[in-house]
């Protein structure tokens, strides 16, 4: 197996009010990323996220899995926060663990009242995030009325990167300001020139886009000026604004018909931080861990998961390299570590190890809950103050 490095692991999470289409959005990327091979549909039930009955009963994402993916040489982790207002704890935890996320906007509605809630708190945990607008084939959706909801609700500057191309019925695709190129998607998705007829406003678009960024982001004023940003220099700066959180690339598409989700992963990809681009995570004493593999081993509980199979114990690893079999520090207390599992979609794949960066849940610890710190018996660290009960989440 390829190993990965750490600059090249996302730890992503998609944040969305109920409907809006994440678990539609999580499918096609598990297919997109070649993790499913059966296109699951969330009205048949057979969505591989949303693995809980009383989850596929009620049509909404209550519990955080977490699954791996990789696109272009990356790792994609993926933690699926919920949406619903009742679960804004989870929301919380699953917050504390992402280092950049999606926020699904609903291509007809633009922002509603949960997304705005999850957008706060996400600023909150200061979490970069980039925009997707989605469902531009329902009759009704625009994405500049989705933008401008963007712009007045939550406070920040889009930074749009695509036109779309055809509208409700017609979407059939979009143009990419930052490449001006056309992506279209028949059965596959396809590349071309940008078509004649929306080459004028593709360009007054890439146009204000440049602008924008030149207005945020003093080192592409000068080239602004000169003769206009180089596509370089704009990749450049919508990454550096993401990472500061000083505005919001903004992409569209339709999860339901499985258009966008390529160059959403690769927006993914170029603009949201890695493990190594975040700052140090911090104990309660004020001592730092750097995200590296040889540092001492520190870890965060995010989620604990009673399954068939026993417990699981899911862990973001921020410093260090655990290795199966291992004994760590439980908060104090000395457990051993059963198995190492990488969660692909319905699959848990066994791995010897997890390094700083990895998402992934353990076997056979005992005493560990959400917001417990796991560490090296010699380096002990607490990441959040010690929590007393919680409730162990069964799962069918
Ligand atoms: P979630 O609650 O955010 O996870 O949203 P779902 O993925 O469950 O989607 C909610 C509903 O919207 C479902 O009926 C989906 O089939 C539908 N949906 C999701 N994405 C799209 C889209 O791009 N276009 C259309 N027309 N419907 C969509």
């Amino acid at each position: 197996m390829r190993t990965i490095t750490l600059n090249a692991v996302r730890n992503l999470g998609i944040l969305a009010h109920v409907d809006a289409g994440k678990t539609t959005l999580t499918e096609r990327v598990l297919f997109a990323t070649g993790t499913t091979y059966k296109r699951g549909e969330v009205h048949d039930g057979t969505t591989v996220t949303d693995f809980d009955p009383q989850e596929r009963d009620r049509g909404i994402t209550i519990f955080s899995a977490a699954v791996s993916c990789t696109w272009d040489g990356h790792r994609i982790n993926l933690i699926d926060t919920p949406g619903h207002v009742d679960f804004s704890d989870e929301v919380e935890r699953a917050l504390r663990v992402l280092d950049g996320a999606v926020a699904v906007f609903d291509g007809v509605v633009g922002v509603e009242p949960q997304s705005e809630s999850v957008w706060r708190q996400a600023d909150r945990h200061g979490v970069p995030r980039i925009a997707f607008v989605n469902k531009l084939d329902r009759a009704g959706a625009d994405l500049d009325t989705a933008v401008e909801s963007i712009r007045t609700r939550l406070n920040t500057v889009p930074l749009v990167v695509q036109l779309p191309i055809g509208a409700e019925d017609g979407f059939v695709g979009v143009v990419d300001l930052v490449r001006m190129r056309a992506l279209t998607w028949e059965d596959s998705l396809e590349e071309g020139p940008v078509p004649e007829t929306l080459m004028a406003e593709a360009q007054r678009r890439r146009r204000l886009l440049e602008e924008t960024v030149a207005e945020l982001h003093p080192e592409a004023i000068e080239e602004f000026f000169a003769g206009g940003l180089s596509d370089e220099t704009l990749r450049k700066a919508l990454r550096e604004l993401t990472r500061q959180g000083a505005g919001t690339v903004v992409l569209c598409g339709s999860a339901y018909r499985n258009r966008g989700v390529e160059p959403l992963l690769d927006a993914v990809i170029a603009y949201l931080p890695s493990p190594v681009d975040v700052p140090p995570v911090r104990g309660v004493d004020g001592e730092e861990r750097r995200p590296d593999p040889d540092a001492p081993f520190a870890a965060l509980v995010f989620k604990v998961n009673a399954t068939a199979n026993g417990r699981l114990t899911y862990v973001r690893v921020y410093s260090g390299t655990l290795h199966k079999g291992e004994t760590v520090s439980v908060e104090g207390r000395a457990e051993r570590i059963g198995r190492i599992l990488r969660v692909q979609a319905d699959r848990h794949t066994p791995v010897d190890q997890a390094t700083a960066g990895d998402i992934v849940a353990l076997v056979g610890l005992k005493s560990a809950r959400t917001g417990t710190t796991l560490c090296a018996p010699t380096a002990p660290l607490l990441l959040e103050p010690p929590v007393s009960a919680d409730p162990v989440v069964s799962v069918a």
